[in-house]
Order: structure tokens, then sequence, then C-alpha cells
């Protein structure tokens, strides 16, 4: 029986993400989804919220579970008896980071053994960033997340959004320009 641990942001989970887990479930006897619970990242949702949603988009993978953990990687590995670590490589930056950070884990936990699947092609540039730029700027994300997903994400940004400025005052432009940051080039 071998258990496997996916641990992530998945601030939200993207296709991207559910792609890597049922890859990952049609190869070990179970996964285990660890949603992080403080990253040093800005967070769109909390830590309930995420897992909460990470449930709604795995509902379909019965050898699928999801625990939230703070602390290290290897730690929440070893409290679920899980022998294996899963992590998604899209691009070089990927496999330089899951190298470091794989073999830091090695180092902590030799008996834990890391498994990276290749993103499949068509997810390779997504990211729950670009999927939250895209989003906040009012585009079309429904190639990217689950339907429930997108509705939390524009729900949350609805939520966020302060009111809208007096068209053609400073302010308007000064707020169109900050949430522009990433997707829009002009
Ligand atoms: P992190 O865990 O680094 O905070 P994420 O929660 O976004 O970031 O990602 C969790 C895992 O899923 C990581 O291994 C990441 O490389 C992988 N991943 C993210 N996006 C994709 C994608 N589009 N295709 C494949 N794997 C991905």
């Amino acid at each position: 029986m071998i258990r496997a641990l996916y641990p992530g942001t998945f601030d939200p989970m993207h296709n991207g993400h559910i792609d890597i887990a049922q890859r990952a479930a049609a190869i070990f006897d179970e996964v285990v989804i660890g949603v992080y619970d403080a990253p040093p990242k800005k967070l769109l949702f909390n830590t309930e919220e995420r897992v909460g949603l990470v449930r709604l988009a795995l509902s379909h993978l019965q050898n699928c579970s999801i625990v939230s953990f703070e602390g290290l990687t290897v730690e929440c590995a070893r409290s679920i008896d899980a022998q294996v670590i899963v992590r998604g490589l899209r691009n070089v930056a990927d496999f330089e980071f899951e190298s470091q950070i794989g073999l830091a884990n090695r180092q902590m936990a030799p008996d834990i053994e890391l498994c990276c699947l290749l993103s499949s092609t068509e997810y390779i540039y997504l990211s729950s960033t670009i999927v939250k730029e895209v989003a906040g700027l009012d585009g079309d994300i429904s190639a990217w997340v689950r339907p429930e997903i997108g509705v939390a994400i524009q729900q949350r940004f609805a939520e966020n959004r302060p009111d809208t400025p007096q068209a053609g005052s400073v302010n308007n432009k000064s707020v169109t320009k900050t949430r522009g940051k990433l997707t829009h080039h002009g």
C-alpha cells in the first residue's frame, strides 16, 4: 500500500493541479492533498476555503483525501504515513525549486521519496497567480478552473472590490493601472 502526499498552497486549485492529482491517484493506492496552512504568500482564500475548493474539485477521485498542515512537508508526510511526496513540474524554474527542496527533504527524511510529474502540455503555463490576475481583471477563466471554483473566485473579487470610483477621475486611472500589473501590457 503506497500513500502519497501532494502538498501545495492551492490558492485556488486549478485544472493543472487537478491533472497532477488525477495522475497521482492512478499511480498510488492513496493520495492525500496537503493544503499548506501558512505559505509566505498573499492569499485569496483562507485555509478552510482552500480545503473546501479542493474537495469540490476532486470529489470524483475515490482514493483521494485532504488535510491541511503547517510546518515541514516531510513532517506532514510522516504524520499521515505517506512514503512519497508528489509535486508537479512545469518548467526549469519549477525543476530548480523542487530539486533544491527535494534534496533538503531527503536529508531530513531519507525514507520519503519525491515523485515529480511533468505538467500536461495544455497546463504548462497555468498557475494560481495567472488565474487570480485574469479573474481580477474580469477575464474568462473557465478553461482553467472547475465552474464552482470559478464562481468562488468571482465572488471573492466582487467582495474585495472597492466601490467603483467616478469615471475619468485620477483615482480611477490609478486603480486600473494597479490591477493590470501582470496581464495588462498596454
Ligand atoms: P506551491 O505549492 O509552490 O505553493 P501551488 O499550490 O500552486 O504552489 O502548486 C502545488 C504543486 O502543483 C506544485 O508542485 C506545483 O509545481 C504544481 N503545479 C502548479 N501548477 C501546475 C500546472 N499548471 N501543472 C502541473 N503542476 C502544477
